[in-house]
Parts: C-alpha cells; structure tokens; sequence
C-alpha cells in the first residue's frame, strides 16, 4: 500500500457535528497514532491541533529521515520517576509492530549504528502512512485550533475552541513536551493534567547541547566544528559516540545522551581517547622514539586534531620531546585527555532540546490504558508524560506503543 498524499479530511460541522466517541488534543507522533487505533475499532475519532499542520516534529525528526524506532528498545532506555512505567506499553505495540506497519507502506528504510531505524527516503513518508490511516478510518483532524476551557460533565467532556464546540466520552492529551515553541510546543498538557488535580514532575531540557562556562569556552571556541569520538559519563551512566566542539560549548550524540542525566552544576567527565591508554603508549614511545615530539606522537598515535593539541597542551609541553617526560607529566597527560572533568553552565535550553525531561506524573495513570486514576476517561500520551527516551528512536517508540495502548482503551 502507498500513502495518499495530499490527504484530505472530513471537516466537522459545528452544527450537526460536535459529538465524538473520542476527541484527541494534539496531531503529532501519539496523537496520531491513538487516533488511528482507536478509529479502527470503530470509534468516532476528533484530533484538534493548534498548528496548521499536522505531525511537524515528525518532519524534522532525524534530519528530515526521522529515527522512527530502534531494533533494540527496553525499559532501560528511558528516564522516569517510574523506571517500570514503560515497560506495559513498550512489549504491546513493540518495534516490531511498527515496523510491520512501515513495511505495509513499503517504506524504505536502514539501520544505523546502535540499531537505530531511519527512513532512507523521507520523514514526510512516516507522516503520510500515518495520515493515510487516519483518513481511511474517518478520523476527523481539524488544524488552526485555539482550545479556549476543557470541562468534565457528567460522563463527557466539553472543550471549547475560539469558535467551536465539542463533547467526547474519551478524551485524550497528546500535547507533547514543551521543547521547541517555535514548532508548535506548548505547555497545555501540563495545564489540563494541574486542572485535574495530575501532579507534574519536574520539567527540563533533554537530548539538548551543554553552553560552557567563559573561561573554559575562551579555550575550546577555537574548536567549534571539531568532531572527535569519546566516553562520556555523569551520575553513573556512560555513552559513547560522536562529541563536537561548538561555538558555545559542547554537542554531538555524547553530548545530547548525556545531557538526559545532567542536572545543574554536575561534573561530566569526557574521555577524549575511548581506544587507547595514553599511559602505555606514551611509556612505550618514550623508549622506542625518544626523539619525537610529544605534540606530533599524539597527533599521529591517537588522531587528535593538532588544533585540539593545542589546546590542550601547554607552550611547555608543545615543545617537548617524548625522552622529556617524567612519569608525573605522564600520568598528568593521561588524566588530561581521558578524564576531561566539565562542569557546563547551562543547557542551550528548551529553544533547541529534541524532547522534555519530566512532566505528567505516571503514578496517577495506568501504565496498561493511559487513563487517569482520577478522573475516568481522560487520557495522557507520548511526551507530555514523565517518560523520556534515550537518543536513537525511543521517543517515537514511547509515542507509537504509548498511543496505541489508549487508542484500544478510549
Ligand atoms: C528536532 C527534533 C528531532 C527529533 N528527532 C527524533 C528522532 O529522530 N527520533 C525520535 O525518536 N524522536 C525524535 N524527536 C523527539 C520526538 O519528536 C518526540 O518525542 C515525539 O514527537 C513526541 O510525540 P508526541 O505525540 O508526544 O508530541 P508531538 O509529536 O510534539 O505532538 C504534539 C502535538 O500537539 C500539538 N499541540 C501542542 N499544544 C497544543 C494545544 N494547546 N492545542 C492543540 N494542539 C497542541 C503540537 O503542535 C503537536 O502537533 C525529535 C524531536 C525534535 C524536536
């Protein structure tokens, strides 16, 4: 099957209308997904989005190719108050179940490093399948919607927009995180679950880049492009990938992984040569070469930049010669490179973060419906929860199963 594109919906007439089965805030990854499940069963589905398209982030995701999952998903790859929170939703719409749905629309796609999934064509085509399904199940989509008061009567709700008027039996939040306003995020999910007494953990930026404290930029702004691969650690958790050198601190997978477990005034700790033991080489190279220069061992044994050298030597060290070192200078050196502590000043904020850490807490929601303990029939999905995937996939993930569950419950 291949997606229809241009995709048209049904447009809802206020009049005769305004009453669904379910009505669902939010077009993006879990809304969509929860629209589709639920209209398959049969139910009468409205999605009200506020932008004036639907899906954006899914555009953008992974660079225009979106890394829609991961062949290696587990409750360990997310962060959450309640670590086993996931774990209901992510074994009954799984990976697999995803990509059996991809493959259905014959979309093309290829395994990056660390089995993580992407399109080889387009982002636009995981929007399209999922649109199409929306279309061919008569989901209702209405876009440019302003939600003016959400209300429980009785055994429905009733939300409001600036000109309209709707009722449901079910309604769903899929609102998302509040990383990246100028994409349509807001933080009207945390609104609506404070209205109905929810509690919301903490919110921060995640998968975002580190800004570094003047003194140390002044150091490494000569770096900005400079990509190298590293270690890195912060309050026990360890990744290893890509790090790069920006003009306002610190980037790159590493960076985004690890930045899920920063909190304000931790010490990350950066392992510039993952492959090697500094102490070792250099001990043996000062015998073997005793004339070569510290500054062009390092260049050509580890494949440091000479830039990054640099940096990162002293106008002493620059010129000395491997038979030069003493065994403090060494052991020096091999703290240097492979224990680089950092302690960032700031995150570069929820302007450019991929998701939010915290939000809805999970411990008022059932892991297995997605239905408030509290109040019956309303629904929390996706981002806007306490659950916050790992780079590499599994924030979709989390969107996919975590939809798909409501969307058989609504
Ligand atoms: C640049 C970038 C790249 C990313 N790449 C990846 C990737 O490759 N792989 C991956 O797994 N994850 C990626 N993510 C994360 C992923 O996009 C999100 O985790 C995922 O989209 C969350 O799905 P969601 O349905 O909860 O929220 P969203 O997809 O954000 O959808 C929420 C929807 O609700 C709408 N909305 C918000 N407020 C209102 C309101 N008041 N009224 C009506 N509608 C409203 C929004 O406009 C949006 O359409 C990326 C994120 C970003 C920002």
């Amino acid at each position: 099957m291949t997606a229809l594109s241009p995709l048209l919906f049904s447009l809802v007439n206020s009049s005769k209308m305004n009453s669904f089965d379910v009505i669902i805030i939010g077009a993006g990854a879990s809304g969509l997904m929860c629209a589709l499940t639920a209209a398959q069963r049969g139910k009468k589905v409205l999605v009200l989005e506020h932008e004036k398209k639907a899906g954006k982030k899914i555009l953008i995701s992974g660079g225009g190719k979106c890394n829609f999952t991961n062949y290696d998903v587990s409750a360990d790859n997310y962060l959450s108050q309640n670590p086993h929170f996931c774990k209901s939703a992510l074994s009954r719409f799984n990976q697999y179940d995803f990509i059996a749905l991809i493959e259905k629309y014959h979309i093309a796609y290829e395994e990056r490093q660390f089995g993580q999934l992407f399109c080889i064509d387009s982002a636009k085509q995981i929007l399209d399948m999922l649109l199409t399904e929306c279309y061919l199940n008569k989901v209702n989509i209405l876009l440019n919607m302003s939600i003016s008061n959400i209300e429980k009567k009785d055994e429905s709700f009733s939300i409001k927009t600036s000109d309209n008027h709707f009722n449901c039996h079910s309604l769903v939040i899929a609102s998302g995180g509040i990383s990246i306003p100028k994409m349509g995020a807001t933080d009207f999910g945390y609104q609506i679950a404070k209205q109905f007494q929810h509690k919301i953990v903490r919110t921060d930026p995640g998968l975002v880049p580190f800004i570094l404290p003047d003194k140390l930029l002044s150091q490494t702004k000569q770096l900005s492009g400079t990509a190298l691969n590293a270690t890195v650690s912060c309050n026990d958790k360890i990744f290893n990938d890509n790090l790069l050198f920006t003009h306002q601190g610190l980037s790159g997978p590493v960076i985004l992984q690890i930045s899920n477990y920063w909190h304000h005034n931790d010490t990350v700790n950066i392992n510039l040569l993952p492959l090697d033991n500094l102490s070792d080489s250099l001990q043996q190279a000062k015998h073997k070469n005793p004339e070569q220069y510290l500054k062009s061992f390092l260049h050509h044994k580890t494949g440091l930049t000479k830039k990054l050298i640099h940096v990162w030597l002293s106008d002493n060290e620059l010129d000395k010669k491997l038979k030069h070192l003493n065994e403090q200078n060494i052991s020096d050196l091999h703290q240097r490179f492979h224990s680089w502590q950092v302690i960032p000043a700031k995150t570069s904020g929820f302007r450019i973060a991929e998701v939010t850490r915290g939000g809805v807490d999970t411990q008022d929601i059932s892991s297995k419906t997605f239905m408030s303990n509290k109040i019956n029939n309303l629904f929390f999905i996706g981002e806007v929860l306490d659950v916050t995937g790992w780079l590499g996939g599994y924030n979709f993930q989390w969107a996919w199963s975590s939809g798909f569950c409501a969307g058989k419950h609504v």
